[in-house]
């Protein structure tokens, strides 16, 4: 999981782009109406975001045929989201740019609208509220984003993600294969309130389980390569020490608490893995 660069143009423009482009007729005369209010509620937007205070904004108020002209401007297949989602997209780093990183187990697919259309369909449209994810992620996240001040999910354009530890690896090695289990500590004292906004993060979206569905093929691919070096090498610290470098390139690459590296990493220092494994 790595943070996300935001967009850094004038999201304004997204809105007017999006009226721009509706066909002539009554739904494009309100939009346009009430373009004023909107400017002022992105600008509070943009305030907001820059203060990480999101959950500081109050709903504007739209109701009846308003609300469902701005709800119905997000059309995620129309020329103007897939601008904003390509523009996103292209200024992310090339290892993450195609997987979703609330989760980094599937590939994007849709955007999620960090605080709700429903509530905020004033910012339907507004890049700043848009992040890339995957369906799934998209559909555990539901309409929540925030109770009070306590963050329910990670946004990534704004919480920074800590370059300390807070996800482990355990295994169970009475079966055929390792049997994984994924938890969350906090050994090295990520301050309090981020550390409960990446718990209810992975437990929202349910990561821990969804990671184990996952594990045994990373588990599989990596017995081999290392059996492998153990026929050429048999000093397993040295082929420690390289397998965890490799591993210090791919937390770069990936996130720091990637969820591959830390079950790679885990597995190497069992020495349980080694003797039943290996040699
Ligand atoms: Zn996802």
């Amino acid at each position: 999981m790595k943070n996300l660069k935001n967009f850094d143009e004038d999201c304004f423009e997204i809105y007017k782009e999006a009226v721009r482009n509706k066909d002539a007729g009554g739904k494009k005369e309100t939009l346009s109406l009430i373009k004023p209010t909107i400017r002022l509620l992105y600008l509070d937007y943009s305030d907001k975001f820059r203060d990480n205070e999101i959950y500081n904004l109050t709903s504007h108020g739209f109701a009846d045929e308003e609300k469902d002209y701005l709800i119905d401007l997000y059309q995620y297949k129309s020329a103007i989201i897939k601008k904003v989602k390509k523009k996103i997209l292209d200024s992310q780093i090339i290892t993450i740019n195609a997987t979703c990183q609330y989760c980094t187990l599937n590939s994007i697919n849709t955007l999620d609208h960090f605080i709700p259309k429903g509530d905020f369909p004033e910012f339907s449209v507004n890049p700043l509220n848009l992040l890339p994810c995957c369906s799934e992620c998209n559909a555990k996240k539901s309409k929540y984003a925030y109770n009070g001040e306590e963050s329910l999910f990670l946004n990534l354009y704004l919480d920074e993600l800590p370059e300390k530890k807070y996800l482990k690896a355990d295994f169970d090695f009475s079966n055929g294969v390792p049997i994984v289990t994924f938890d969350l500590y906090n050994p090295d004292d990520i301050e309090e309130s981020l550390y409960r906004t990446i718990s209810n993060h992975y437990k929202r979206l349910d990561l821990l389980e969804r990671m184990r569905l996952k594990s045994n093929e990373v588990i599989t691919e990596i017995i081999n390569p290392i059996k492998g070096y153990y026929r050429f090498n048999h000093d397993v610290e040295e082929i420690k020490k390289f397998l965890r470098e490799e591993e210090i390139e791919f937390q770069e690459a990936y996130g720091f608490n990637y969820w591959k590296s830390v079950l790679r990493l885990s597995l190497i220092e069992d020495t349980e893995f080694w003797e039943k494994y290996i040699i």
